[in-house]
């Protein structure tokens, strides 16, 4: 078997007889004239003037094949020029086909791979050493030059030096090793290429190519040309025998986020269009959504509106964002958390996150240092991740305390700035959140406000949110009689429309463009207009503000995109009416100051002195109006009908002047 010296002997001459060659001899000319400033090696022109070559070197990068690849084009520069080149100059590209990260192995080490993710991690530049030169403390004379094989371990001298015969420290000579610029990011493969059950893999990698050297950002969506490589992981100075995957990155394409680069055939685009021709279409979408999932069709609706999204309007100097945002807030173990999994699952660019965080990163992102390094990294959370598409958070009130202050920006002007150690940094964030909260007293108090049942939730992140429903699992024979027929017939159950399908129809509408129609947005404006006359009615609940009038277009919009409709019309409006009606009299109690202010008013207020009243009394429905000073007849009426309506208080017997007593159960 013929040895690595002589293999990569054969494969230099090899490439040396392709670099003179036509095919290769740009490379060469391009190079050595100063036109480029780096050799990227196309590998598909390589297999184009012999298979073999190309393969040869892909299957055998590390140990052999980018050295022959370094001799080759020094000895055609030498020959001819006399130009030099350095090993950070020269990378490779090509078409080869791709490996999944969860799935590089044993198989791949000293391959050439081509990965696909989202960069999770970026760290600043560093000079590492490629080899080293070490003085004895003890002595001060100079060891021979070491290679260093592992990028993240110094490999030092044995401890005794050979010169004072002594155990000695070794410290590494700057000036007489060969450092290079390196840069580390981590790859996280996207949710697109693992199955739903499985956690993305983000995977380490590094980089001495010069080119690549800042390149990256956190959260860009990666094609990455990369030589697989290995080390012992080491716990504490002891190495173990299993050996940690890592990625020496070579070369790196950005991917396209926006919707416009995807690719569709003219087929495809005959598909939607006869899709959007069925009247029920709209309804099958929502039943599409979470098939075994029965009722909630206003979360349902919501949910997919969200999906879509609406387009991002440029108005003078500011964006406003065309993501739409939507909180569910109930009981634990209700529909919540299924409605998630699907809006991940039918999104582009889906992303599920609970709300403390899997990582340091959280849900927007984080500067801190590295443990081994000691170096400062940037963490990317989950909505500079999903960027450009959407992130399903669970349990959103447990977000931690940096999240807090970052979640405005994200969720506002969809970026996440990071003001910390002398950094500034900005991601993109242009996300839109889909979110579940458990109540704080684990379950949800129906004479609460939404906002009273999420005391430590910031108030004024409520105001982020589009819409906002409650999501509650109250007993009722007649809805639990329907439940359980419906899990029982939910084995024949299927999504009608097929959800593959479905994904890709999202994708394909995020390129309509829709715009409101002169009467859609005549009938926006009257609603808006009466909604906001209604609180102005009471003195205490005055702001219903231009933040739900974008919400009320963003909602609109998106019906409209949803059925790859150009102009949103009336009937996008009504349905979109219906939605925030329940919005504002289901959810927030008729009181959207709450919105702003977190501060509690009116209906809420009502309902619990009602109650108290109660606790303390049996009396008579007169006796109560009079006992609580209550002049809003028809705040008092209706809060009168929710206590009898869901049995919080009964009819106990008469009075003597002939009127019902009433009482708690
Ligand atoms: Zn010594």
């Amino acid at each position: 078997m013929p040895s690595f010296d002589q293999e990569r002997e054969n494969l230099k001459s090899q490439l040396t007889s392709f670099f003179n060659d036509p095919k290769g001899q740009h490379y060469i000319s391009d190079f050595a004239s100063g036109k480029i400033k780096e050799i990227i090696l196309d590998l598909d022109e390589v297999a184009s003037f012999d298979t073999d070559i190309s393969n040869n070197l892909i299957k055998n990068a590390l140990s052999y094949g980018m050295a022959a690849l370094e001799n080759a084009i020094t000895f055609c520069l030498n020959s001819g020029s006399g130009v030099s080149i350095g090993n950070s100059q020269i990378s490779i590209t090509g078409t080869f086909s791709q490996s999944l990260i969860h799935k590089i192995g044993a198989d791949d080490i000293g391959h050439i791979v081509k990965i696909h993710g989202l960069v999770n991690k970026t760290a600043p530049i560093h000079p590492m050493y490629i080899q080293a030169v070490f003085k004895c403390m003890l002595c001060q004379e100079e060891s021979q030059s070491i290679v260093q094989e592992n990028p993240w371990i110094l490999t030092k001298p044995f401890p005794k030096c050979d010169h004072c015969n002594e155990r000695t420290q070794w410290e590494p000579i700057p000036q007489l090793s060969i450092l290079k610029d390196s840069q580390e990011f981590t790859i996280q493969e996207s949710y697109d290429d693992i199955p739903s059950s499985k956690i993305p893999r983000p995977i380490r990698c590094i980089t001495f190519k010069n080119h690549l050297l800042n390149f990256v950002n956190c959260g860009d969506d990666v094609e990455a040309i990369c030589m697989v490589n290995t080390m012992s992981a080491s716990q504490k100075f002891t190495k173990t025998k299993f050996n940690i995957i890592y990625l020496e990155v070579l070369a790196v394409n950005k991917r396209r986020k926006d919707p416009e680069a995807m690719v569709f055939t003219p087929e495809e685009e005959l598909v939607f269009k006869e899709l959007v021709k069925d009247p029920d279409f709209y309804m099958k979408m929502m039943n599409s959504l979470a098939p075994s999932l029965y009722g909630h069709e206003n979360e349902k609706e919501a949910v997919l509106l969200a999906i879509f999204g609406s387009p991002e309007e440029v108005r003078e100097d500011i964006v406003i964002r065309g993501n739409i945002h939507i909180l569910m807030v109930g009981d634990p173990a209700t529909a919540k958390s299924q409605l998630l999994r699907a809006a991940v699952e039918l999104s582009p660019r889906g992303m599920y996150a609970m709300g403390r965080g899997a990582t340091a990163a959280g849900l927007t992102a984080a500067l801190h240092k590295d443990n081994e390094t000691g170096e400062w990294e940037i963490s990317a959370g989950v909505l500079v991740l999903a960027d450009g598409g959407v992130a399903a958070i669970d349990e959103i009130e447990k977000m931690r305390e940096e999240d807090r202050v970052l979640i405005h920006e994200a969720m506002e002007q969809q970026t996440v700035s990071i003001d910390k150690a002398g950094y500034h940094v900005q991601l993109k964030a242009r996300t839109a959140v889909i979110a579940a909260a458990n109540p704080s007293l684990g379950r949800y108090d129906q004479y609460k406000s939404v906002f009273e049942n999420l005391p430590k939730f910031p108030p004024s992140l409520f105001s982020r949110f589009d819409l906002i429903f409650k999501v509650l699992d109250i007993p009722n024979e007649q809805a639990d009689r329907e439940v359980v027929d419906h899990i029982i017939d939910s084995a024949e159950r299927k999504s009608p429309i097929d959800r593959k399908l479905l994904k890709k129809f999202i994708a394909y509408s995020k390129r309509i463009k829709p715009k409101l129609s002169n009467e859609g947005a005549e009938s926006l404006k009257n609603y808006f207009i009466a909604v906001r006359k209604g609180y102005t009615s009471d003195q205490k609940t005055f702001p219903f503000s231009y933040r739900q009038f974008e919400a009320l277009r963003r909602l609109t919009l998106a019906r409209a995109r949803s059925l790859l409709k150009t102009e949103a019309d009336t009937s996008d409006v009504e349905c979109v009416k219906r939605l925030f009606d329940v919005f504002l009299k289901d959810t927030v109690g008729g009181d959207v100051t709450q919105l702003e202010t977190g501060e509690s008013t009116s209906q809420m207020d009502i309902l619990k002195i009602m109650m108290q009243a109660f606790k303390e009394h049996d009396m008579t429905k007169k006796d109560l109006k009079n006992m609580i000073h209550c002049d809003d007849n028809e705040k008092f009426e209706k809060s009168w009908a929710k206590l009898l309506g869901e049995n919080y208080v009964i009819m106990k017997g008469m009075a003597l002047n002939n009127q019902e007593v009433y009482g708690i159960p």
